[in-house]
Order: structure tokens, then C-alpha cells, then sequence
């Protein structure tokens, strides 16, 4: 076993709660690789970025540098149609941060997705955004947010959450609101104190289950998964095991990468807990296991459901 100097969370939240805009924020404000150029990118011109090449550049996950802890941020979808995929997410994560409009309050992709991360054993973060909002009700919401835990069978230490009143947009968050607002500071530091690194073994042969699917202009198809054991070497030989353990196929990772900021870069090495997207497979979807051709199961996985599989 090893803990790496890596936190794996996702970002939670009802459509337009500000997970992007916080993102955004969390990126500027960290140490992560040519964060600031890929921000303003994002900023300016976002939709036509995402037509022109397609979502390589902007890939669901973001990666920032607090205190020599490289944090993994995971946009997960909240919509009830995507459950399956919010699983599969959540499998990668030891750690959550739910986002809720101080004005809007909870509501039902709110409750749909911390469902699913309470269900996990997660013990969400819970960021009470969009403070600057004239029409903020933050103590409100924070019972509301209560309510919703224990509606949801939340056990003891869930029900505990540590909370921050916070404004993305603006780029602070507090634990009081009477504490100075200048930085998101308290964020980093919750995130780096109450999700636990991931503990996995890196000695073990190398196993991963792809998790997200993308198509890549020049990289053709890049799978993304968390690295549930062992290291992977640019261009080892792996073969991949569908859900039933029949092998699928056989090949070559011919690239590694790991994030940085909002960019994908390639690396010589990934070993467990890390977050990285493989290139060089034809034939595998999601939720395969990719792995040493020693490894003979197949990791679990959740199966792939009707809606997601016509979106892909
Ligand atoms: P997402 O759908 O959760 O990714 O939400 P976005 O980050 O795209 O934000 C949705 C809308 O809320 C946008 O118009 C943002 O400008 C606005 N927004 C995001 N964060 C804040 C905030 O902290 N305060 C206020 N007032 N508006 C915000």
C-alpha cells in the first residue's frame, strides 16, 4: 500500500449551481500546469473551442496543485439519466464536494446525485455557493442541506459534513461569514484534510477500468479511468476483460497521460490511485478493465445502461 500525493474528488451539484465557474476558479488559484492560459481559454470562448476540437481540450476532469497534493476534480453529470455514469465516477473518487445555490437551494439533481455519493460511503464537502447573490438564504440552505442528509439515511459521520459559505464567481470561500473572503484557501485545505488519499497497492499487477470514454482527433479512442493497481509503462502490453471476464481485446497503451489543469499530458508512468487516460486500444468500452496480461478477473464495475449507451 502507498498514499500518493493525490485527492480524487468529484464535483456534484444541480445543473447551474457554479461547479464550472468554482472550477474555473479552484484552477487559477492552484499551482497547476498552465492553469492560467486554459482558464482564460475556457473563459473566452468556450462553445466555439468545444466545436472546433471537440472535448479533448475540455475533459471532465481538472487538475490542480495545492500544497504539493495534486488534486483530481471529476465533473459529474447530476442529471438522473446519467446514474449509471455518476457511479462509475463516483467509483474513481474518495471524496465529494456538493455545490448548492444559497438562493435556489436544493434541488432534485441535488438530491439525486448525493444519493449516490452517500450510497458510495463518500462523506461529501458541502459548499453553500453563489453567497453574492442579493437573494442569498444561506442558513436555510444549510438546513435544508440537513435535511436532505438525513433524508437520505446519511450515517453519523456524513451527517457531520464540513461546510464553507462560498462565491465562486468571486473565488472565496469561509467557514464563518464573518470570516475575511479573499480566497479559496479554505477550500484546499478542507479538500486536503477531510478526503482521504487513495490507498491502493502499486505493487500488484497493473488493472484499470475504463470509465470515460472520449473519441480524440489525434489520439483516436482515449479511455480514462482511476489506475486500481500496479503501474503502467508506455507501450506495455495489456489486454482487456469485459464485465464477464472474456478478453476483448489485446494491445498497446502507445500513451499515457495524466492531467494537468485542464490539459491531458503524456507521461512515461502511471501507477495506482492516479486518474489518467490511455490511448492505443480499438476495441474497448466502458466499463472494461484494462490490465496485465497476468490479471485473469475483471474489477467491478457498474454495467452500462440503456441511456448512457445511446449517448455514446
Ligand atoms: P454549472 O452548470 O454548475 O457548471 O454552473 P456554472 O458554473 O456554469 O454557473 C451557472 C451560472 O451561475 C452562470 O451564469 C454563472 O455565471 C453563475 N454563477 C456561478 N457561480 C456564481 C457565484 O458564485 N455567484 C453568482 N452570483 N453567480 C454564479
Amino acid at each position: 500500500m502507498s498514499a500518493p500525493k493525490i485527492r480524487n474528488i468529484a464535483i456534484i451539484a444541480h445543473v447551474d449551481h457554479g461547479k464550472t465557474t468554482l472550477t474555473d476558479q479552484l484552477l487559477k488559484q492552484s499551482g497547476a500546469f498552465a492553469a492560467h492560459q486554459a482558464v482564460a481559454e475556457r473563459a473566452l470562448d468556450r462553445n466555439d473551442l468545444e466545436k472546433e476540437r471537440g472535448i479533448t481540450i475540455l475533459a471532465k476532469v481538472a487538475s490542480v496543485v495545492w500544497n504539493d497534493v495534486r488534486i483530481n476534480i471529476i465533473d459529474t453529470p447530476g442529471h438522473a439519466d446519467f446514474g449509471g455514469e455518476v457511479e462509475r465516477i463516483l467509483s474513481m473518487v474518495d471524496g465529494a464536494v456538493i455545490l448548492v445555490d444559497a438562493a435556489e437551494g436544493v434541488l432534485p439533481q441535488t438530491k439525486f446525485v448525493l444519493g449516490k455519493a452517500l450510497k458510495r460511503g463518500l462523506k461529501p464537502i458541502v459548499v453553500v455557493n453563489k453567497i453574492d447573490r442579493g437573494d442569498a438564504r444561506p442558513d436555510d440552505v444549510h438546513n435544508e442541506m440537513f435535511d436532505l442528509f438525513a433524508s437520505l439515511d446519511a450515517n453519523e459521520e456524513q451527517l457531520d459534513f464540513p461546510m464553507l459559505f462560498a462565491s465562486g464567481r468571486q473565488g472565496w470561500a469561509v467557514k464563518d461569514l464573518n470570516d475575511p473572503r479573499e480566497s479559496l484557501t479554505p477550500l484546499f485545505e478542507l479538500i486536503l484534510n477531510h478526503v482521504p488519499a487513495p490507498a491502493l497497492d502499486t505493487e500488484a499487477p497493473f488493472a484499470m477500468v475504463a470509465t470515460i470514454l472520449e473519441s480524440d482527433t489525434f489520439l483516436g479512442r482515449v479511455l480514462t479511468g482511476r489506475v486500481e493497481q500496479g503501474k503502467a509503462t508506455v507501450n506495455m502490453p495489456v489486454k482487456v476483460l469485459d464485465l464477464d471476464g472474456k478478453v476483448v481485446e489485446t494491445g498497446r497503451l502507445t500513451k499515457l497521460l495524466s492531467f494537468r489543469g485542464l490539459e491531458r499530458v503524456p507521461v512515461d508512468e502511471v501507477s495506482a490511485g492516479d486518474i489518467v487516460a490511455v490511448a492505443g486500444l480499438s476495441d474497448t468500452t466502458i466499463p472494461y478493465t484494462i490490465c496485465a496480461p497476468e490479471v485473469a478477473t475483471p474489477l467491478p464495475a457498474t454495467p452500462i445502461d440503456p441511456p448512457t449507451l445511446s449517448m455514446t
